[in-house]
């Protein structure tokens, strides 16, 4: 894929590759699968200068705003097999991006310089127990107080809660205006009224929990761009990540390939490695078209943004869509290939098997990318 790339985005998957193998890959070994942050993670991801990537150039980016394909070269590099790297990553830009979007002059400067040094970890907070796919249905409110807004809701599967320490919110602060009442807020962990809430336990490890707002004070300076502009801030934010998404699921298919490979080549049966049956051959021919096709969307809409095109909502849940679904398939049969020890608890493919399960869900399901998908083809 790297005619697609500038200089800079090849120096930069290189240097992605290096630290995982150097310093991500023994930290991620003692952390484990885990449902808590590890700030060691965010620390080398930091001194690495990746969250730098997620803000405008004034505040440490070489480019201007944040780079698509180059969000997508790290989240690709990282989900090889630093999991816990990869969710903090992705989540420091879904959580700070509307911050970048649509901040003003002193929200950008107050929170840009936390997301650039990680000594803040951001999430974004919107789905709730009503609605999920359903955006407009939320139903926490944030309603004017003298210089504060007073909110009020609860919010469910929100990755990295309780432990990050800032959260884009989705709320209401015109319950009359349906979606158009919708707006962004940003809240700080510690805020008076907010509890960060329950931890959940996944299928597979993955730091996430169900933050509460009860009479929660958040100074209205917080709030992002206009009142009910909320709808727009979710979208233009997904229309961004859901490529990114695409590219993690890139990253793990591709592990669970050269996972494959190598046991097909060693493992021996009626007197040969299976990788020389016609069958097995066939598997790993399909995997690596499919994974090559899943990245090629993944980087054309990361390109298309970053050449200019100011909407990708289509290219992005097209990347979302066929790359998470192709990374089932493919990690499937890396499972497969490995016949009983696939499902021995511990082995790698067993592991990607669960992980990428939650990617089908997560920013919109594989349902909901159709319907966008289908909306844009037919309007
Ligand atoms: C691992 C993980 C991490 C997450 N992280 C975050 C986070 O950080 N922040 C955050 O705000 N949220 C997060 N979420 C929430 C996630 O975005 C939602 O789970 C997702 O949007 C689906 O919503 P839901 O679970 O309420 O399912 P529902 O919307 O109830 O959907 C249930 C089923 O119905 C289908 N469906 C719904 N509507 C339609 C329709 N119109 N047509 C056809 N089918 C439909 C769906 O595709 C799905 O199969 C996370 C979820 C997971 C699993």
């Amino acid at each position: 894929m790297d005619f697609l790339f500038n200089e800079d985005q090849k120096q930069l998957k290189q240097k992605v590759t290096g630290l995982c193998e150097q310093n991500l890959k023994p930290l991620e070994e003692k952390v484990g699968e885990t449902n808590v942050v590890s700030r060691e993670i965010a620390s080398v991801l930091a001194e690495a200068g990746l969250f730098r990537l997620l803000v405008p150039r004034e505040f440490g980016n070489t480019t201007e705003t944040p780079s698509l394909v180059s969000v997508c070269v790290v989240r690709e590099q990282l989900a090889r097999r630093c999991p816990n790297a990869e969710l903090i990553f992705a989540m420091q830009g879904l959580g700070s991006y509307p911050i970048v979007l649509f901040g003003d002059k002193e929200q950008k400067a107050k929170f840009c310089p936390l997301i650039a040094s990680g000594e803040k970890i951001f999430t974004l907070a919107l789905t709730e127990p009503n609605a999920g796919s359903d955006v407009a249905a939320i139903e926490t409110e944030a309603v004017p107080s003298g210089d504060d807004y007073v909110v009020n809701g609860q919010k469910v599967f929100i990755s990295l809660a309780p432990d990050a320490d800032i959260y884009t919110v989705i709320l209401k602060t015109d319950k009359s205006k349906g979606s158009r009442g919708i707006s962004g807020l940003v809240v700080e962990k510690g805020c008076p009224g907010f509890d960060p809430g329950k931890r959940l336990d996944l299928l597979a490890a993955h730091p996430i929990g169900a933050p509460v707002f009860r009479d929660c004070r958040v100074p209205r300076a917080n709030l992002l761009g206009e009142p009910g502009e909320g709808m727009k801030i979710a979208l233009q934010n997904l229309d961004f990540f859901r490529s990114t998404v695409g590219a993690g699921a890139v990253g793990m298919a591709q592990t669970a390939l050269d996972e494959a490979i190598r046991y097909a080549k060693k493992r021996v049966q009626f007197g040969k490695p299976i990788a020389q049956y016609q069958v097995i051959q066939f598997k790993l021919a399909d995997m690596a078209t499919e994974l090559d096709a899943a990245r090629l969307l993944v980087y054309r809409a990361g390109y298309l943004k970053d050449h200019g095109q100011t909407r990708i909502t289509m290219e992005s849940s097209m990347a979302k869509l066929y790359a998470t679904e192709a990374a089932q398939r493919i990690i499937d049969q890396a499972l497969q290939i490995h016949g009983g020890n696939g499902v021995v608890k511990g082995y790698l493919v067993e592991k990607l098997y669960r992980e990428i399960r939650l990617m089908r869900v997560y920013e919109g399901t594989s349902e909901i990318q159709h319907l966008v998908i289908a909306n844009m083809l037919l309007r």
